[in-house]
């Protein structure tokens, strides 16, 4: 099949669009929507210094290549990586050799910075001995706290993630179905808050095969493995969920993405941004007392058999 564009063959079909494209015009459809949002956004200004999550994957791979292509000639924007070990055995440390190598060839300071060290346990040990959460909720709280604070550390004022398109409809189906109408609105905070590094999330308005084409074209180090902790998520339900209803009707990622922006302001109005208050234990921002991150850590270690 050619594309539609020119005369090259074709390297996807784009069912949602009911475009053929050949590398050269995915590559520049990917950026072309990335960057759209980028200023739709504001997400970059002069004199920012922009740390990027890295995790050694296509998403994270992406973000970083990009933004550092996007805005090579304009030195008063800086870029800094920062990679969070979690202590995955057989994922995590198998994908920083590639986050390094890209943070490498793109001349980007990279940072590391793990569980272990931080929290005083590895995911897997913190699993291996405790279930009460999801383990992606572990994850996600100890991963956010440690994130924020190296960003703030190495003097960062923007977190780029990696979210795409698949993960932003994702979370959003998934406050829907657990009725957590407030965390949906906080999706899209209206300010900054002090201590909290405001996140930007360049890659969202592109499908999670797209991202993973355009790393290959462009020939991005990226790890393709996947965490050992995925399907146990209700979030992987979820995904699986929203392939099949893409696959019987193209665009429903789309249109879950435009829906909920569509009605973010609303949101925003029936549930307006709370003050968040530096915890009690760690000085983090978060809610009232202590935080989710020192809550948990706190559990962690009283439900451990004490160590010999
Ligand atoms: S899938 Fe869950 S456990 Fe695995 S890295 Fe992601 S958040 Fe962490
Ligand atoms: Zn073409
Ligand atoms: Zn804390």
């Amino acid at each position: 099949m050619k594309c539609d564009k020119c005369n090259r063959e074709a390297v996807i079909f784009q069912r949602y669009s009911g475009m053929h494209l050949c590398g050269p015009h995915e590559v520049a459809d990917v950026e072309r929507k990335i960057k759209r949002r980028m200023r739709k956004e504001r997400m970059a200004k002069p004199g920012d210094h922009i740390a990027v999550a890295m995790s050694g994957g296509k998403d994270s791979a992406v973000t970083l290549s990009i933004l550092v292509d996007t805005f090579t000639t304009r030195s008063n924007i800086k870029f800094s990586a920062i990679t969070v070990d979690e202590g995955i055995e057989g994922y995590r440390n198998e994908s920083i050799p590639y986050a390094k190598e890209l943070c490498d060839r793109l001349g980007v300071p990279h940072y590391v910075v793990s569980f272990k060290e931080e929290i005083g346990h590895t995911l897997d040990d913190i699993l291996s001995r405790e279930r009460k959460e999801a383990s992606c909720t572990y994850c996600g709280v100890f991963r956010r706290t440690l994130l924020n604070r190296k960003a703030r550390e190495i003097g960062a004022n923007k977190l780029a993630t990696g979210h795409n398109l698949d993960d932003e409809a994702q979370v959003v189906l998934l406050n829907v179905m657990n009725g957590d109408v407030e965390r949906l609105a906080r999706l899209r905070p209206s300010r900054a808050q002090e201590g909290l590094i405001p996140r930007i999330k360049p890659l969202i308005d592109v499908p999670e095969k797209e991202i993973a084409l355009y790393a290959f074209l462009k020939k991005l180090p990226f790890y393709m493995g996947e965490c050992p902790y995925t399907s146990e998520s209700f979030r992987g339900e979820i995904k699986d969920m929203l392939n099949d209803f893409e696959a019987r009707h193209p665009g429903t990622k789309y249109s879950v993405l435009s829906g909920f922006e569509n009605m973010i302001d609303c949101l925003k109005e029936k549930y307006p941004q709370v003050p968040l208050h530096n915890c009690e234990v760690c000085g983090e921002p978060g809610i009232q007392g202590v935080c989710q991150a020192c809550k948990l850590k706190k559990r962690v270690k009283i439900d451990r058999e004490p160590e010999a």
